[in-house]
């Protein structure tokens, strides 16, 4: 008998990805509805194999499960899989604590989804992160600069004066739409519709998050504006 790790459809995939979820029942419906949108779908049930997975299969994208068995819950999980990895990870959370903990914890993950969610809006969301993830849809190839923080989009490395700056990938995302609209006043709404695709369904304390997170790294190389009762503004 097959375990449902092993099953997928193979060639015809529009891309593989692993799913992290120790409750069975919610497995063996995100597998059913991601493998009927066109996806080849590799089951874990704990942290440890997840990882194995990833570094085995390296696939499109990760689903994870916070609330998970054993010695490593989801958010170490994605934390020990960024240090290898740039794969766009969806967490799974199962309350609002847990979304805070996401946002806050600076894990990297692209998305995140609370229990119960509908399996259409999960499709929907990763396809649309799958979309935002083709290199094809970069639009500027030579490196802007904005204040003294020089925005590379091909290499997607940033520089300031004291050096290299990592960021992580939704980071770098949301620097580089400011740097290639300097001046413009962006609201939260818009920020989000730009950068995390339109129909994310987060909420906009998600871009003060990461705007604080790009002050940390960058300082004053970057002058970053907040507009009070509008939004941001980069110049
Ligand atoms: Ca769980």
């Amino acid at each position: 008998m097959m375990t449902p790790s092993e099953r997928s459809n193979g060639a015809e995939a529009h891309g593989t990805i692993v799913v992290v979820e120790d409750d069975h029942n919610i497995a063996e419906l995100v597998d059913l509805y991601l493998r009927n949108a066109g996806f080849r779908v590799l089951q874990a049930s704990d942290a440890q194999r997840g990882l194995e997975l990833v570094a085995q299969e390296k696939p499109n994208l990760v689903l994870l499960d916070i609330g998970l068995p054993g010695p490593m819950d989801g958010l170490e999980a994605c934390r020990e899989l960024r240090k290898t990895s740039d794969v766009p990870v969806v967490m799974i959370t199962a309350r609002d604590d847990e979304v805070d903990r996401v946002l806050g914890l600076e894990l990297g993950a692209d998305d995140y989804l609370t229990k119960p969610f509908s399996p259409r809006e999960l499709v929907a969301r990763v396809r649309a992160i799958l979309r935002r993830a083709e290199p094809s849809r970069r639009p500027s190839d030579e490196p802007v600069t904005v204040g003294s923080v020089t925005v590379d989009a091909q290499r997607r490395e940033v520089t300031t004066p004291a050096g290299e700056v990592a960021l992580t990938a939704r980071e770098f995302d949301l620097l580089a739409h400011f740097a290639e609209n300097p001046g413009i006043v962006f609201t939260r709404q818009q920020l989000l519709d730009a950068v995390w695709g339109i129909g994310w369904f987060g909420d906009e304390r998600t871009v003060d998050v990461h705007v604080r997170q790009l002050r940390r790294k960058l300082g004053d190389a970057l002058p970053l504006a907040t507009v009070w009762g509008v939004g941001y503004r980069c110049n």
